[in-house]
């Protein structure tokens, strides 16, 4: 079934206008004024063509077909609406746009054989812009986040979660004959999740491949440095008579830096994205200096004997300038490897239209990752991103290539629609 590329683009550009910073990016986050009026759109659109509308009790929205049936397996598709501060215009949206696509075009032209189900889903809070928590929505969805986190969640301005829900209209905890869903969703039917997403890095569109197929997501591992020196006079002390932990942890930076610039693979990322200094002032020697160091990687054991030598060379660089050192674990994720069949499915299909793709890893966690971790079969499709930029106003994906990523999600979609459960 071919989808209808002017209707996709006319689409993501309207939702484009739905930002609170105009001419400077797109400034959409959920359960803001903007993020009402791309809902209503939404809605709208699904009950013009006769598509039933389902919204949860933190904002998440499921639409099916008109002619699903209870009781059948269901395909899922979709991503998240919302943006970071003066984001870009694809990232998430695209996606949602995809995936609606996708709905209007089976609502239109019937859909033959088909053995199961049909839902767009569009996930709510994704970026962490409100309470600083990445896939909020999709935490509540497969119950990741529960009732506590309601309090645990602050934005800002000192208001809960569960306030700016109710602002927005929402209730947190949903009583019988709410018009609201509850969380977490029941996920035991859903056959196979799909995400199409635009790529934010520079992978596709320097290799020229308009398409990524999915395998892996990176896993990360965190650690709390704190060094400890002897604070002093930044005139009276010195070099020779230093304690200077801020030097110390520059050291370590570079140590980090280089040793994970040289991996064989090219993948591994290591990130110092947080350093406090204390006293903090230009005329005394800090006392203390606090950092965190992030490992990054699609392989587990390469975190982890990355992070062993970094936590080693910090050891040696603090003992070498005689200033104190504690480490702590902060969090750590696991790889997470996408399902095997549907990435085979999305294979094949691109495949037999003929396009080329490259089978690649994400260093960027989505919403489907959590529901792959619920243990639904998952597979992530992306487009390129012209100059691998993302997050930023400049962000952008050629016309050609976002039709031709939503082409392939139709088509890989009509396969999973009549697949059989013994066939996937
Ligand atoms: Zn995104």
């Amino acid at each position: 079934m071919m989808i209808d590329g002017k209707r996709l683009l006319l689409n993501l550009a309207a939702f484009r206008r739905f930002s609170d910073t105009p001419g400077s990016g797109v400034t959409r986050f959920s359960y803001g004024s903007q993020d009402a009026k791309a809902r209503r759109s939404i809605i709208n659109r699904a009950k013009r063509i006769g598509c039933p509308v389902r919204i949860d009790a933190v904002g998440n929205i499921r639409i099916g077909l008109p002619s699903n049936q209870p009781g059948r397996p269901a395909i899922f598709c979709g991503s998240h609406i919302d943006t970071v501060r003066n984001g870009g215009w694809l990232d998430g949206i695209y996606g949602v746009c995809s995936a609606l696509e996708v709905l209007e075009t089976l609502a239109e032209r019937g859909r033959k054989k088909a053995t199961r189900n049909f839902e767009t889903v569009i996930f709510a809070e994704e970026e962490g812009s409100n309470f600083g928590s990445t896939m909020t929505g999709s935490k509540f969805i497969t119950g990741k986040y529960g009732n506590e986190d309601l309090e645990r969640l602050t934005a800002d301005n000192g208001k809960t979660m569960r306030q700016v829900l109710q602002e927005a209209g929402l209730e947190p905890e949903t009583t019988a004959g709410s018009q609201l869903d509850p969380v977490p969703w029941d996920l035991s039917n859903v056959a196979a999740m799909l995400e199409l997403h635009i790529e934010q890095g520079p992978v596709l569109d320097r290799a020229g491949i308009p398409i990524g197929i999915v395998d892996s997501i990176f896993g990360m591992r965190v650690v709390e440095v704190v060094l400890t020196g002897v604070g002093n006079h930044a005139g009276a002390t010195p070099m020779s008579e230093r304690h200077d932990p801020l030097s110390a942890a520059a050291e370590c930076i570079l140590a980090a830096e280089s040793m994970v610039a040289a991996d064989p693979n090219k993948r591994a990322v290591v990130t110092v994205g947080k350093l406090e200094v204390q006293p903090n002032c230009s005329n005394v020697i800090p006392e203390t200096v606090r950092f965190s160091i992030e490992v990054r990687d699609s392989n587990n054991e390469k975190i982890n004997r990355y992070m062993s030598e970094i936590i080693h060379d910090i050891r040696e660089i603090a003992l070498n300038r005689d200033v104190n050192c504690q480490i702590h674990e902060h969090s750590s994720s696991k790889p997470l490897h996408l399902d095997d069949g549907v990435r085979e499915v999305i294979r094949q299909t691109a495949e037999s239209s003929g396009i080329s793709y490259r089978v690649m890893d994400s260093g960027a966690v989505h919403d489907a990752c959590m529901i792959a971790e619920a243990s639904v079969p998952t597979g992530m499709i992306f487009v390129p991103s012209i100059d691998g930029r993302s997050h930023v106003p400049e962000e952008d994906t050629k016309g050609e290539d976002l039709i031709r990523g939503t082409q392939l999600l139709m088509d890989v979609i009509e396969t999973l629609l009549t697949q059989t459960e013994e066939e996937q």
